[in-house]
C-alpha cells in the first residue's frame, strides 16, 4: 500500500481524514512515492485556530529565545542536509548535488533568522520637539501563510516561515503538491530544535486548499512563489481581502555576452544556468544575446552543450535531472515544436532517451538561434533546458532589448570591461543583476527583488525586505510633566 503523506497540525504529524488523495510521482521512474492529502476545510481550520493560539504566547517570546530555536534549527538542517537532499531529489528529480545545494541556499536565511534581534531594532529621535521623544518598535502581525511552488522544495519555504517566525508570527505552509515530502521533513527537523507547538502548520493540497487559505480572515499575511497567472491571482485575491501579499512569479532572464568577455569561462557559466536543473529555475538564463562577434561563439556553445545529459537524481554521470511532471514535459516539447518553426534549431532534445529509464520526463539540452523577440519560444517562459539565442551589434541594443521584456527577475553580462559592466548595472530594468555571475541570487542579508511581472507586492523575500513584510511598526510620542508645569488647551496640531 502506497504510504500517506500526512498534515502537520497543531504539533502532530497526522493522517488527514480527506477522501481526495494526490500522487507524487518519481519523476525518473512514475513510480508512486507517496500519497498527498487535500486537507479539509475543517483541517485547514484547526490549523489556522492552532497557529492563532501559539501567536498569543510566542509574540511574548523575547527575540533572543526566538533565535535560540532557529540557531538550533540551523545546526539540525546542516546534520540532514544529505537526508533532507535525497528526500528532495526523489521527488523533484533534481540531482543529489543540486538539491544539497537548495537545502543549503535555504539555511543559509536560517542563519539570518538566527540573527533576528537586531534586525527588530527600531529608531529614535529624541527631542522631535521640546522635551519629546519618539522611537518605533517592530512587533509581529499573526498568522502568515506560504505558498511555494515545485522547484525549490527547500529553499523556497526556508526563505520564508524561519524569517516570520523569528519576527514572533505564525506560519501555515502549503508546498507544492508535486514535492511535498521535503516540507514534512523540514517540519519534523523544525520541531526537534524546540520549536513550541503551533509555530509551523503544513497543510498539503492544491488550488481549493489555496483558495480557502488565502480568504481566511485569520491569516494577515500571504507569501507567494510560483508562475505569472497563479501569481497575479493570490495577489489580486490576497489585497481585495485585505491582506498584506508578496508574490514572486515567472522570468524570462537575459545573459550578454560582450565580445571581450573570458570565452570559456563565459560558455561554461551560460551552458550551467541554462540547462542545471533542467532549466527549472525562476533564475535560469533562457535568452543570451551575444553582441558583435561574440555571436561566433554559438558553435563552442553548443559543443558543450551536447556533452551534457540528463539523467537519475543518484547518478554522478547526470547533468541534470527529468522535468517534474509528464504535463510540463509535453508543455516543453511543445514550445520547442514551435520554436522549431520560428528560429534556428542548432540542438533539438526532445527526443531524449536515459538508458534504464524509459518512463522519466527527459529533454536534452536544446539550442535556439536566431530567435526574434516576436517568437513565442523568446515570450513564454519555457521553463525547461532550452536556451535562446539572439546577435545585436551593441551594448545600448542589449540593454533596450532587456528593458523591453515585460519580466525582471534576473539577468547577467559577461564582459571583461568596468565600463560596459557599470551601463549594463545601471541601465537594466531588472531587480537583480550578475556581473561575470549567471545566476545572481542574493544572499539572505539582501532580499530577492525582481522587478516587474516577476513580483507583486512592496516587500520582497528574506533580508531586511521580509523583516518589514511579516511586521508592524508602532511609533510612539512620548513626554513627562513637571507637578508644577503650568497649562492651556493646545488647539493646534503641533507638538508643543
Ligand atoms: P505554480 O504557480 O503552478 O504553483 C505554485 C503554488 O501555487 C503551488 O503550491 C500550487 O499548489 C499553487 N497553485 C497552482 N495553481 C493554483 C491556482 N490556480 N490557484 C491557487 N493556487 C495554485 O508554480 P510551479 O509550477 O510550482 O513553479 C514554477 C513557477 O514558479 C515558474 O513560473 C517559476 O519562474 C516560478 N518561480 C519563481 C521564483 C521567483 O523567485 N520569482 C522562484 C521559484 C519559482
Amino acid at each position: 500500500m502506497t504510504n500517506k503523506l500526512p498534515l502537520f497540525i497543531d504539533g502532530n504529524f497526522a493522517d488527514s481524514k480527506t477522501s481526495e488523495w494526490l500522487e507524487v510521482l518519481d519523476p525518473s521512474t512514475q513510480t508512486v512515492l507517496c500519497q498527498a492529502p487535500c486537507a479539509t476545510d475543517k483541517e485547514i481550520e484547526q490549523a489556522i485556530n492552532s497557529a492563532k493560539d501559539a501567536f498569543i504566547d510566542w509574540k511574548e517570546t523575547p527575540p533572543p529565545e526566538r533565535s535560540r530555536v532557529m540557531m538550533k534549527y540551523q545546526e539540525l538542517l546542516k546534520q540532514n542536509q544529505n537526508e533532507i537532499a535525497a528526500i528532495l531529489s526523489k521527488e523533484n528529480g533534481k540531482t543529489l548535488e543540486d538539491a544539497k545545494g537548495d537545502v543549503w541556499r535555504g539555511i543559509e536565511v536560517v542563519e539570518q533568522a538566527a540573527n533576528i534581534t537586531p534586525l527588530l531594532m527600531g529608531e529614535t529621535v529624541e527631542n522631535v520637539a521640546r522635551e519629546i521623544d519618539s522611537y518605533s518598535y517592530t512587533q509581529p502581525i499573526g498568522v502568515c501563510l506560504g505558498i511555494t511552488p515545485f522547484n525549490f522544495p527547500a529553499m523556497i519555504p526556508l526563505w520564508m516561515f524561519p524569517m516570520a517566525i523569528a519576527c514572533g508570527n505564525t506560519f501555515i505552509l502549503k508546498p507544492s503538491e508535486q514535492d511535498p515530502m521535503t516540507s514534512n521533513k523540514l517540519a519534523e527537523l523544525f520541531v526537534e530544535a524546540g520549536a513550541p507547538k503551533g509555530l509551523l502548520q503544513v497543510i498539503h493540497g492544491d488550488k481549493k486548499q489555496v483558495d480557502l487559505l488565502i480568504k481566511h480572515p485569520d491569516i494577515k499575511a500571504i507569501s507567494f512563489v510560483g508562475s505569472v497567472p497563479v501569481g497575479q491571482y493570490i495577489y489580486k485575491t490576497g489585497t481585495e481581502h485585505l491582506k498584506r501579499v508578496q508574490a514572486l512569479a515567472g522570468a524570462k532572464n537575459h545573459m550578454v555576452v560582450m565580445p571581450d568577455a573570458h570565452k570559456k569561462k563565459t560558455i561554461d557559466n551560460l551552458v550551467g544556468s541554462a540547462v542545471g536543473a533542467a532549466g527549472q529555475r525562476c533564475m535560469a538564463i533562457s535568452v543570451a544575446i551575444f553582441v558583435g562577434s561574440a555571436k561566433d561563439w554559438v558553435n563552442d556553445l553548443k559543443s558543450e552543450m551536447e556533452l551534457i545529459k540528463p539523467g537519475p537524481w543518484d547518478s554522478e554521470e547526470s547533468g541534470f535531472g527529468p522535468l517534474i511532471s509528464k504535463e510540463a514535459k509535453k508543455r516543453v516539447l511543445q514550445l520547442i515544436e514551435k520554436g522549431k518553426k520560428e528560429a534556428k534549431c542548432l540542438l533539438d532534445g526532445s527526443n531524449c532517451e536515459v538508458e534504464g529509464y524509459p518512463e522519466g520526463n527527459w529533454i536534452g539540452p536544446t539550442l535556439f538561434t536566431d530567435v526574434s523577440t516576436e517568437a513565442e519560444i523568446y515570450k513564454t517562459e519555457i521553463f525547461g533546458p532550452v536556451l535562446a539565442c539572439i546577435s545585436v551589434d551593441t551594448l545600448e541594443q542589449a540593454i533596450e532589448l532587456i528593458n523591453n521584456n515585460p519580466f525582471g527577475n534576473g539577468t547577467s553580462i559577461f564582459t571583461a570591461s568596468g565600463k560596459s559592466a557599470r551601463k549594463f548595472r545601471h541601465e537594466i530594468e531588472v531587480g537583480q543583476v550578475g556581473i561575470n555571475v549567471p545566476i545572481p541570487v542574493p544572499l539572505p542579508f539582501f532580499s530577492f527583488t525582481g522587478w516587474k511581472q516577476s513580483f507583486y507586492g512592496d516587500l520582497h523575500a528574506y533580508g531586511k525586505q521580509a523583516v518589514r513584510f511579516y511586521s508592524e511598526t508602532k511609533t510612539v510620542t512620548e513626554r513627562w510633566f513637571d507637578e508644577d508645569e503650568d497649562s492651556s488647551a493646545n488647539l493646534t496640531i503641533n507638538l508643543e
